[in-house]
């Protein structure tokens, strides 16, 4: 059955001296009146990707500050989670249609799901469309129900909307990463805009000395002495790991010391991450300067940080992107950035301002040979990047953006 996530707790008065007193006294305006409101995340993983992410931080504020919070992870099988997949990706544009059979497991498992929900809520939060089915068979459980969309659904294939959409007509509300995200279609429930947030607060963000992240990084492989680029993310094709070994080849032929570092988390149940994993280790073609790395390696969030503290280049050449919490984790940390112009990142990364924004592998190179061959300017590009993270991306910023929501569908 659904599995009830503990997710502790976190003190907002810790974001006291990271965020604005005024918004600190706005979230406190605001929580007063839904003192109590009893709210329920649903999503399909407690592990891996940026919805957990995000949950592990945003549930505990909302309890914080006197939400009553409870976070559940949907139960499935393979057959399940396969028609889930299939789902994720044509709703992102993926041809392939879902046949009847299919159509069947998801109902199937929406109605075991909702079966399993214990309890009565104020506001259910459904994150992305793997759980959206439920309220059709528990509608009764909560007064309100939120669909929080993770995805970017502009250009989908239209025969998942079609499915979707009917299941989310009483729905409340549609929340999406930004504008350009939201489908074009009079059957969606009322679009809202949140941007996602990191949370400053976890062992991926703490402030770590510049000694003690060298040392981590030293500990798996590369010289802590010598320059260091650096990309974080998934083995996928959209994030460009091939690209980024390219684009490393082109500094080296100026910078002959320098080094990448490709940090990628990795499910053993997931075939296709492991074999672009096989692709990537194989362009990198046993150079000694690329250390490859995954969770699989004990790569961890400590070490995720410790990397992204030290770098003296963060990359995130993807060739399409939600929103890529990578680049927001990087310039928290006052690194500098290369990243590619496409999804969530412009809302960043501003060209020239707080990173720099590229459309090709040559590009990339030439901004890290810059970054690399004067520190100084860079990092005080990277300086202002880390204070307009500061001021849009934490997650004081998001759980403002949820209350708000919460008051004005009347939830209060
Ligand atoms: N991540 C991680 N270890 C890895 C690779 C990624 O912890 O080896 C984290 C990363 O720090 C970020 C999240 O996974 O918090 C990825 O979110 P993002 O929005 O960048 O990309 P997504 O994977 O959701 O497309």
């Amino acid at each position: 059955m659904l599995t009830s996530i503990n997710f502790g707790s976190r003190s907002l008065s810790d974001y006291n001296s990271i965020v604005s007193p005024g918004l600190l006294e706005e979230l406190h305006d605001l929580a007063a009146p839904l003192n109590g409101l009893r709210v329920n995340h649903i999503n399909a993983t407690a592990f891996g990707g940026g919805v957990a992410e995000i949950l592990y931080a945003l549930a505990p504020l909302m309890e914080d500050i006197g939400l009553d919070v409870d976070w559940n992870v949907l139960f499935g099988r393979d057959e399940y989670f396969n028609v889930t997949k299939a789902i994720h990706n044509g709703l992102q544009g993926d041809e392939r249609s879902l046949n009847d059979d299919e159509k069947k497991i998801y109902e199937r498992y929406s109605a075991l799901n909702a079966g399993g929900l214990k309890g009565e809520y104020d506001v259910m939060v459904i994150h992305d469309a793997q759980p959206a089915g439920i309220r059709e068979y528990a509608a009764d459980i909560a007064d309100h129900w939120v669909l929080r969309i993770h995805i970017d659904l502009s250009a989908p294939n239209t025969d998942y909307l079609n499915y979707l959409l009917p299941m989310t007509t009483d729905y409340d509300a549609a929340i999406f990463h930004m504008q350009e995200y939201v489908p074009d279609d009079p059957r969606l429930p009322k679009p809202v805009i949140m941007p996602p947030a990191i949370d400053a607060l976890a062992p991926k963000n703490i402030a770590f000395t510049p000694d003690e992240a060298r040392r981590i990084v030293g500990l798996f492989g590369p010289d802590p002495d010598r320059p260091l680029m650096l990309q974080v993310s998934r083995f996928d094709p959209w994030k460009d790991p091939l690209g980024v070994i390219d684009a490393w080849r082109l500094v080296r032929e100026q910078i002959p010391g320098v080094q990448l570092a490709m940090v990628g988390s990795m499910a053993t149940d997931d075939p296709e991450g492991m074999e672009f994993y096989r692709r990537t280790v194989a362009h990198a073609n046993g150079d000694p300067d690329i250390f490859i790395m995954s969770n699989l390696d004990n790569v961890g969030a400590i070490e995720v940080n410790a990397f992204q503290t030290h770098a003296d280049v963060v990359l995130q050449k993807s060739i399409r992107e939600g929103f890529g919490l990578t680049v927001s984790e990087a310039l928290w940390k006052g690194r500098p950035i290369v990243a590619g112009d496409v999804g969530g990142i412009p809302l960043q990364v501003i060209d020239g301002e707080t990173g720099y924004l590229v459309d090709s592998v040559e590009q990339a190179a030439e901004r890290c040979v810059t970054i690399i061959t004067d520190p100084v300017e860079a990092s005080q590009m990277a300086l202002r990047g880390k204070e307009h993270i500061r001021q849009n991306f934490l997650m004081p910023r998001l759980l403002r953006d949820y209350l708000k929501l919460f008051s004005d569908i009347g939830a209060g």
